[in-house]
Formats: structure tokens, C-alpha cells, sequence
């Protein structure tokens, strides 16, 4: 009986392209299944659709009754387009998104029945928080928990279901969720950026964050993922030999995409206009399998949620087209991983980028200003940072393949440096006129033109600024956007909060002019946030010694990046801008630790499962064959088969070493396991599983692999890395 393995080949090889309709426009269907503006001018009073607008822009309350009409409206409009059931739609921290769909229909008491859905329904609902991730404040205090509507995220229809973005918080009020403290970085970085942004423009009311994420994945084909229990179960390969050609050509990147993978991102864009995710960008990555795909940027809260969905919807059309969607960190050992960069920059009410530089002195010191803040900000939380983007899966990548390293440094190229070091110079104190107008004409006068031919970019900078934004490239590819943005939004509004105290009172206690204030402050900070500028090739031992040098930390793995979620510093930010409270911190950091653990346990059974059912069994009926054929030299010819049998006992030999290590490393491993199992404080314990239960994973794999070189083809049990990457 041929192995699982060749049904999966063979299936794989009759594939065709799953055809796809597209609308001849884009733009004709762009939204149509999100209550957006123009629907909700279409279903809503005047009143109501004031108050949601309102509510949007100025984070007004909606009042009781209001909700009442826009519930109405909503459901008029769901059902004109198809919808039967509602849902509230939200982000646990299980990372995925979660939905209980309820009907819209209703039984009346004379036994007939009407389509209902009420303002209570839409404004809060109360799912079971026990069944969710809470870390311990279940515990505390109480299992109910309620979702809340978020208005700023336009509700729309999936299937036939209308969903509502929410927030999910816990009866006493604690976020159990991505979306809770996201929106209230926003409103800190709000409210920080417009007082600062006033300094250049009185008339800027309202800051956004802006992100543009970037998603990077694989594409597998089902049958040959199904094949193997590490891809379902872990959704990345645990073992596999590396095959001959991998991506040393690199003749993967923007190539053509494959027509089975084109009908899939056509399917998945048409999908996207609908539902209003701008996507536009889609391309080839460097690996073999993998792709990129690339929204317009939006606010953030929206974007953000975009990507969830976004997520959600590629796991559903793959499987249309018989794909399966890798969007794990490092699905394959040697080969590139996927990230998912987080495009960031600030725009104001007034249309302008604050981090895009212009062609005045005054927008440029505007520009400087934010520029320089968000460097200082880097600097001051790099743990911070470095915390908001680990995981069991992003251990693996960082630091290889051309990905970041577990190092945060920020990257903004030899022109902008070139600033820096000018800046750096000015006069402490009052400037003098001739040295204000030499800054302005030769140094912030001069920023828009450099930046043009800015091209130098550094691929493995983690943070790099890329011309009129900042590119955060540490974040792995399976994260909710959420964690990191709330993170850098919140270190920003706080850094903004105090230049402004410092300019404040340079201006009233120095009787500095505005201008001398700012860039005085700004020196200051250029200074003090030097260590995290770098320009150079984050790889090796030379950067690592270096950053050790500049204080800069390095935590490898995700126990160890973890702990700056809870130090003194992060509460005291967090609690300083009224993001999360030490509750809400401390439950993170432990679902944080728990899964990791959890990760990894999976992890070393799924192993431990494969090495010992599918590898020793096909490795022993190999040997069985090769003793069978020593036997049989033996019988023709007697004492003089040692002369035609060197190689194959040299192969019993070889198989039955690497049998005894992966069983010893497998035995091991399970004893480690037990031991890390024992461990009550969830901290010791996913240190457990990352440094002594992982360490087995290597010793395990290398035997195996090493076997996958010696038998018999047609009997390995798992589909090799080939067939993996390069089946199209
Ligand atoms: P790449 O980094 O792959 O070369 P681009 O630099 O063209 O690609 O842009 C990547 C992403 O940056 C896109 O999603 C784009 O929408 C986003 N982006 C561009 N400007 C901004 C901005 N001001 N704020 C946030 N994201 C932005
Ligand atoms: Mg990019």
C-alpha cells in the first residue's frame, strides 16, 4: 500500500486552477458589505447618523434610543443583503477572532414570527469570558464578561452574518482583548501628538495613528499539508532534510505567481473589496511558496482589524482552492520566514503626515519633531518593544534567514543621520539669528530633497524608517497587529507628553522662542537616543557585541522577552496614560507564558508522535530489506558475502545509531516534559519547555532527517521539504 505521502503527490498533481469570477471594477464593489457612510445614510436619521459620526470623531457616547434607530437601520440594511443571523465580533487573546452568531428571527407570543434586533442587542452582549484566555482575573473577580459595540470599526456582513466590531472586557471592567487597550493608546497618542502638532498649526484638532501592515505566508497545497501531522497540528514542519534547491537561486521572488495561487489572491482581493480592505499590493516573496500581500493604509483600530479578518478570510478561500495557508513565523528550517510589517506614521485632521517630510522649514522641524520623539521613544522602551513582539513562533525567526534580530535598533539612513548630527550641534540656550537661518536654509531646510535619494534601505533592520513612515518589521507573521501598536502608540504619546512639558517650560522659564525651545529639546534627545540608531548588518556576533556594548538588550527567546511586559517602567507607562492597569499587564504577561509553554508541549508531542510512529517503523522496514539482502549474499555466497555487503551493513549500522538517539532523545524529552508539567509558577515553567524540553527538538530532528537521507524513498512516510515548497 503506497504511504499517505503518494495519494497526497498524486492528488496535488491533478489539480487545476479553481476558476474565479472578478467584477470588471474594483471600485464598483469596493465596501458593498460594510455599513459604511454612504449605507448608513441610506438607513439611518439624520440624528442617528450624526451620533455615529460623532462617535467616531470625538468618542461621544451614543445614546440609548439613538441605538435603538441604528440597530433598526442596521438590521434592515444586513437583511437587504442577504443576512439571517448578528454577531458581536471580537478579538479574545487567543490572537484569532470569535463570533456566536444569534438569529435576527423572533417568535411573538400569538405564535408568529419577525426579524428583531435591538439597540441592547447591538450595543452589548454578555459571551462566557470563562472560555477564553483571562489570565487568572476570571479567577479574581468574575466569569461574566460582556462585549461592547465599537463604532469606529464600521460593522459588516460575512457570509450571512452581520458582525459588530467589539471590544470584550470583563464584568469589572478589565480588557480580556487585543482591541480594549489598542483604542486606548489611540486615544493617547491622540491627544499627545495634536498638542504637540499645535505648536506648528493651531488647527489640527485630531491626530490618527496610520497603519499599512504588510503579510507575508505560505501557501501549501491541502492534501500534501494534511499529509503531515506537524503542518495540521503545529502549522510549521518539525523535521524534513532540506531539499537540494531551496531559495539559493532566488528566483522566487516577484516572479510570476502560479495560476492556482493567482486564482486564490484573486478570489481572496474580490473578497477583500467587499468586505472594504483595500488590499493592493500582492507579490511573490524570496521563498519558494511564499507571498506577500499588502493593503492602502488606514487609521489603525481599523486596520487592525482588517488584518484579523483578513486572516480569517485567506484560512476560508485557501481551502476553496484546495490550499492551505502557513501563516506561522518559520513553517520551514533553513528557508526564509514571514513577518508582518507594520507600516506606522501619524497624520493629522488637517491631511498632513507628521513623519513626512516637506518642503518648508517649518513643516520640517514639524517633521523633526516627531521624527526624533518616536527614536527617543524607541530608545527609552526598547524592551517594550522587543516584548510586544515575541512568541514561540518569532523565536524562531528573528535572527535568521534575513529576518530581524532579537536586538531593537532603529534604521534611518546616512541622509537623515547626516540631520541628526547637525542637529546635534546647535547652541545650548538661545539661538542666534545667523545660526537659526543657517539651520533652517542648510540643515531642516534641506530634508525633503535628501530624502528622495534615500535608497539605501536595511532589510534586517527591525525598525526602519522608510521615507515617510516607520516600517516595524520585528512582527511576526501570525500576531494581531493590536499588541505592537498599542505598545509603540503608548511609548510615543508618553514621549510627546514629556517634550512638551520640556518645551513648555524652556518657553515660560527661560524665555526661550518656541523655535530655540524645540530645537533645544531636540538636541537633548539626540543624544540621549544615539544607541538605538544602526546602520549596519544586524547579523552576527559583531552587532551583538556592540549592542551588549550600548546597553541594548538581546533576549533570544520569549520567557525572556516577556518579563518587560510587568517591570516597573511598562506598568508605570501603562497605568501613567490609562492603557492597562498592573491586573491588566500581569494577565497578559501569563496567557503570554502559558501559551508559549503550551506551544511548545504541542510541539514535542506532535515530535515525539512522529518520530517514533512514522520514522523508526519505516527506518526498521528499511533495515529489514537491507538484512534480507545481506541473508540472501550470504546464501550464494557463502563466507565471501562480506566482499558484497559493506555497504549495506555500513547502512544497518547507521540506521540502527540514529534509531537509538531519537529514541533516546524522545524518552528524554517526555521526562523533561513531565518535569516542566510539575511547575505551578507559569513563568518557571515556560522557561522549562523553552530551555530544557525545546533543547530535544534539534538532537531529534537531526537523526531523523539524517534517516530521510538513507531509506528507501518510496517508503518515507513524510512528504520531503520538495514536494513541500516546490509543488505548484
Ligand atoms: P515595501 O515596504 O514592501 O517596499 P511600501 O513601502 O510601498 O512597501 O509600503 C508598504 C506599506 O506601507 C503599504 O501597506 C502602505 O500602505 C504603507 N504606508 C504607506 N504610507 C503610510 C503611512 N503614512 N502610514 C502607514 N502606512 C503607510
Ligand atoms: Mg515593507
Amino acid at each position: 500500500m503506497p504511504t499517505l505521502r503518494f495519494y497526497a503527490i498524486k492528488e496535488t498533481f491533478n489539480r487545476v486552477p479553481v476558476p474565479v469570477t472578478e467584477p470588471e471594477r474594483r471600485s464598483e464593489i469596493f465596501g458593498k458589505n460594510v455599513f459604511n457612510k454612504s449605507a448608513m445614510r441610506q438607513y439611518l436619521t439624520k440624528d442617528s447618523y450624526k451620533s455615529v459620526m460623532d462617535a467616531i470623531e470625538n468618542g461621544t457616547k451614543i445614546e440609548r434610543h439613538i441605538a435603538d434607530h441604528i440597530s433598526t437601520g442596521m438590521k434592515e440594511w444586513a437583511i437587504a443583503k442577504g443576512g439571517t443571523h448578528y454577531t458581536h465580533w471580537f478579538q479574545p487573546l487567543t490572537g484569532a477572532t470569535a463570533e456566536k452568531h444569534d438569529a435576527f428571527f423572533e417568535t411573538m407570543e400569538d405564535g408568529h414570527a419577525i426579524e428583531k434586533f435591538g439597540g441592547g442587542q447591538l450595543v452589548q452582549q454578555e459571551p462566557d469570558a470563562s472560555s477564553f484566555p483571562n489570565g487568572g482575573i476570571r479567577n479574581t473577580f468574575e466569569a461574566r464578561g460582556y462585549t461592547a459595540w465599537d463604532p469606529t470599526s464600521p460593522a459588516f456582513i460575512y457570509g450571512t452574518t452581520l458582525c459588530i466590531p467589539t471590544v470584550f472586557v470583563s464584568y469589572t471592567g478589565e480588557a480580556l482583548d487585543y482591541k480594549t487597550p489598542l483604542l486606548r493608546a489611540l486615544q493617547s497618542i491622540d491627544s499627545a501628538a495634536t498638542d504637540v502638532a499645535k505648536y506648528f498649526d493651531k488647527n489640527v484638532t485630531k491626530v490618527s495613528a496610520t497603519l499599512g501592515w504588510e503579510q507575508e505566508y505560505f501557501l501549501v497545497d491541502s492534501a500534501l499539508a494534511a499529509s503531515r501531522p506537524d503542518i495540521s497540528l503545529a502549522g510549521r514542519t518539525l523535521l524534513g532534510h532540506s531539499s537540494a534547491k531551496g531559495q539559493q537561486l532566488d528566483d522566487h521572488y516577484f516572479g510570476s505567481i502560479p495560476d492556482r495561487v493567482l486564482n486564490f489572491i484573486r478570489h481572496l482581493e474580490t473578497e477583500c473589496m467587499l468586505l472594504g480592505i483595500p488590499v493592493k499590493t500582492r507579490h511573490n516573496e524570496v521563498a519558494p511558496n511564499q507571498f506577500e500581500l499588502a493593503p492602502i493604509f488606514e487609521e489603525t483600530n481599523l486596520a487592525v482589524d482588517h488584518n484579523s479578518l483578513l486572516m480569517d478570510l485567506m484560512n476560508k478561500i485557501a481551502s476553496k482552492h484546495n490550499f492551505k495557508v502557513l501563516f506561522h513565523e518559520k513553517p520551514f528550517a533553513n528557508v526564509n520566514g514571514s513577518g508582518k510589517h507594520n507600516n506606522w506614521s501619524l497624520a493629522t485632521n488637517t491631511g498632513v503626515n507628521l513623519l513626512g517630510p516637506s518642503t518648508t522649514p517649518t513643516k520640517n522641524l514639524q517633521f523633526l519633531t516627531f521624527f526624533i520623539n518616536t527614536l527617543k521613544a524607541v530608545n527609552d522602551h526598547e524592551e517594550l518593544i522587543r516584548a510586544s513582539i515575541a512568541s514561540a513562533g518569532n523565536d524562531h525567526r528573528l535572527g535568521a534567514n534575513e529576518a530581524p534580530p532579537a536586538i531593537i535598533s532603529a534604521f534611518i539612513g546616512s541622509q537623515l543621520t547626516e540631520v541628526l548630527d547637525e542637529l546635534e550641534k546647535v547652541t545650548n540656550g538661545k539661538l542666534s539669528p545667523q545660526e537659526k537661518t543657517d539651520l533652517k536654509l542648510n540643515v531642516v531646510g534641506k530634508i525633503p530633497e535628501i530624502l528622495l535619494d534615500n535608497t539605501d534601505r536595511n532589510r534586517t533592520s527591525p525598525f526602519a524608517f522608510t521615507g515617510n513612515k516607520f516600517e516595524f518589521r520585528a512582527v511576526g507573521s501570525t500576531a494581531n497587529c493590536a499588541n505592537p501598536m498599542t505598545v509603540l502608540n503608548a511609548i510615543v504619546a508618553r514621549q510627546l507628553i514629556d517634550f512638551k512639558v520640556k518645551v513648555d517650560a524652556l518657553i515660560k522659564d527661560k524665555k526661550m522662542k518656541k523655535d530655540d525651545a524645540i530645537f533645544n529639546v531636540l538636541r537633548e534627545y539626540i543624544k540621549d537616543s544615539k544607541r538605538i540608531r544602526f546602520e549596519g548588518d544586524g547579523y552576527g556576533e559583531a552587532w551583538e557585541i556592540e549592542a551588549k556594548k550600548r546597553g541594548l538588550s538581546n533576549h533570544k527567546t520569549t520567557p525572556e522577552a516577556l518579563k518587560a511586559k510587568i517591570s516597573k517602567k511598562a506598568i508605570s507607562l501603562f497605568e501613567g496614560l490609562g492603557i492597562m492597569s498592573k491586573v491588566e499587564l500581569e494577565a497578559r504577561y501569563e496567557i503570554e507564558m502559558e501559551d508559549y509553554a503550551m506551544r511548545i508541549q504541542i510541539e514535542g508531542r506532535i515530535l515525539g508522535d512522529i518520530a517514533r510512529n512514522h520514522i523508526i517503523p519505516t527506518a526498521i522496514r528499511y533495515q529489514n530489506i537491507l538484512i534480507e539482502n545481506v541473508q540472501g549474499l550470504k546464501n550464494i555466497y557463502g563466507t565471501d558475502f562480506k566482499k558484497f555487503s559493506v555497504e549495506q551493513m555500513h547502512l544497518i549500522e547507521q540506521i540502527s545509531g540514529h534509531i537509538a538517539e531519537i529514541n533516546k532523545g524522545i524518552t528524554d524529552m517526555i521526562e523533561a516534559r513531565r518535569n516542566a508539567n510539575k511547575i505551578e509558577d507559569v513563568t518557571k515553567r515556560a522557561f522549562a519547555y523553552g530551555d530544557d524540553v525545546k533543547s530535544y527538538f534539534q538532537v531529534i530532528r537531526y537523526h531523523c532527517d539524517k534517516l530521510e537521507l538513507l531509506v528507501d524513498d518510496e517508503i518515507w512516510p513524510l512528504t520531503k521539504y520538495r514536494e513541500l515548497l516546490f509543488t505548484k
